[in-house]
């Protein structure tokens, strides 16, 4: 730990030299106002550096340059931005460790995800790197009178907005298909975990991604953020995040006719029937909701079970919560580092009282751990029904509610009694009831008898207060390109 504490100060020392800059145009520049507030590591709320905080001023520069470079950029030869864009995949596989490093004490998510997150990273980038030679070629289509070409072209510069959880692997899963397709970008990193951001347009330009393509203006979302979405020269909006955020940007957005995408917030169901495997079944379910802090979109953060099992899953799975390693995110051993800041830390800590007002029962966990930094201790509620704040809300942490059923109807109706539609996770061996089950479930992606494994090439996204659109595949393409027709006599 001491080693990788040593490695991470030095791979941080220029941010503290120079504090974490905006981009824009190819250069490291500090805010028009020169205002700039302090970013701090969960670790132990010491200061990591301090951060460029942009205003409407910065987000106009950095939208100019994107406008600049867009002409060239999108006129690119698809096989050439290919290029580029590998070339940017292997300049981060080079540095992920340094990627990884920054990340755990920006974020507090442990070096044994954010590691395998880095590389991630370059696989975003060089799967929609592969698709870009394509992603303009439609296809012609005949009528008796008229020939028909549909092919795609580039929307124009667009605006990133992204949150802290996974910040790097999350930005990289929306620039990644932005660039390929021909578009240029301004990116606005949360302002909790702003490190990362900087250092992949760094690794963009030193790998020959042209100035002025991304630029990135750090700062606070109803400053600069707004801005981005009210900005007349940013044609669409690629938003991760709460979905109160994504309400108030769809209206920002309005006079301004921007397309959105939102990946937004989930309270996912993880439904186990009692013919299911039980010992794959609470494995996956402790790893979905304990892994990454908790702090994870599609984490399973409620348990559903069927009533003949639930008394025997809540006690496994209390003893696996029990035993999981909380401590520094730097440890290889951890698998639960401190949440990623103390207001965070104090809207979860809430639904411990919570959980206790409405009347479940605290299984495991329910404190915090330690006095220093934001550690929580992996946390079960039982005893809870679906009517519950513990049940409705989302919490984003490693906290889990554990909700008994009856039968399939019953599993459905409390699984789909939530705002959310993220995803969903069924534990069956009964293939006609998964089939059944999967029919009626509201939520946008599901795994039977599996944790949330991705394959880049499936749609991602939600339905619901869950989001808008589909990313993956040529989904991404679909959102960044705009699909024209041409139609000629024959
Ligand atoms: P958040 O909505 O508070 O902030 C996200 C980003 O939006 C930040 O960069 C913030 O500065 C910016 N922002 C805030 N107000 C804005 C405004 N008025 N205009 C423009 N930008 C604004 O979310 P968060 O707390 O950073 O992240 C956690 C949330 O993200 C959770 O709800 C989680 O479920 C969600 N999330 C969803 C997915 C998904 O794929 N569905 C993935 C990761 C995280």
């Amino acid at each position: 730990l001491q080693d990788n504490i040593a490695k991470a100060t030095a791979y941080m020392a220029h941010f503290r030299d120079t504090g974490v800059l905006n981009h824009i145009d190819g250069q490291s520049v500090p805010a028009a106002s020169g205002q700039t507030f302090e970013t701090i590591t969960p670790t132990d709320l010491s200061v990591l550096a301090t951060v460029t905080r942009g205003g409407a001023e910065d987000i106009d520069r950095a939208v100019a340059a994107a406008k600049a470079a867009f002409p060239e950029w999108s006129r690119t030869p698809g096989a050439e931005r290919r290029k580029i864009l590998i070339k940017v995949a292997e300049a981060i596989e080079a540095r992920a460790e340094e990627i990884a490093f920054t990340e755990c004490m920006d974020t507090g998510q442990a070096l044994r995800f954010m590691s395998k997150a880095a590389i991630r990273g370059a696989a975003n980038f060089r799967y929609f790197a592969d698709q870009a030679p394509d992603a303009e070629n439609g296809e012609v289509t005949r009528t008796p009178t008229q020939m028909n070409t549909t092919s795609r072209r580039p929307i124009g510069p667009v605006g990133v907005i992204t949150p802290w959880n996974t910040p790097f692997m999350l930005s990289t899963w929306k620039i990644a298909p932005a660039l390929a397709s021909g578009c240029t970008v301004v990116h606005k990193p949360a302002e909790f975990s702003p490190m990362t951001a900087k250092l992949l347009v760094e690794i963009a330009e030193s790998a020959g991604l042209p100035k002025g393509v991304l630029n990135v203006v750090n700062g606070f979302g109803e400053e600069v953020g707004k801005r981005l979405t009210e900005h007349p020269d940013i044609k669409a909006i690629a938003f991760v995040g709460e979905s109160r955020t994504g309400s108030m940007i769809m209206a920002q957005g309005a006079a301004t006719l921007k397309r959105v995408h939102f990946e937004l917030g989930g309270k996912n169901p993880v439904i186990v029937f009692d013919d299911a495997d039980l010992d794959r079944a609470v494995d996956a379910a402790t790893f979905m909701i304990y892994s990454l802090n908790g702090e994870r979109c599609t984490s399973s953060s409620r348990l559903l079970v069927q009533d003949t099992i639930y008394d025997e899953v809540c006690a496994r799975v209390a003893d696996v919560a029990k035993r999981i390693k909380v401590g520094h995110p730097l440890d290889p051993d951890t698998v639960v580092g401190p949440l990623i800041h103390p207001e965070h830390e104090s809207k979860v800590l809430s639904y411990f009282d919570k959980a206790e007002e409405e009347g479940a029962t605290i299984a495991a966990g329910g404190e915090k751990v330690g006095d220093d930094g934001c550690y929580v201790a992996p946390t079960l509620f039982t005893k809870a029904n679906n009517d519950m704040a513990i049940s409705q809300e989302e919490i984003f942490g490693p906290v889990l509610t554990a909700i008994p059923f009856k039968d399939e109807d019953d599993a459905l109706r409390i699984a789909n009694d939530v705002d959310y539609g993220l995803a969903a996770y069924l534990w069956t061996n009964d293939l006609n009831r998964a089939m059944r089950m999967t029919d009626e479930l509201q939520a946008g992606m599901m795994w039977v008898n599996s944790e949330n494994i991705r394959h880049l090439p499936t749609p991602f996204g939600g339905v619901k207060a869950s989001g808008i659109g589909r990313d993956g595949g040529d989904w991404s393409f679909d959102f960044y390109m705009e699909t024209v027709n041409v139609s000629f006599p024959r």
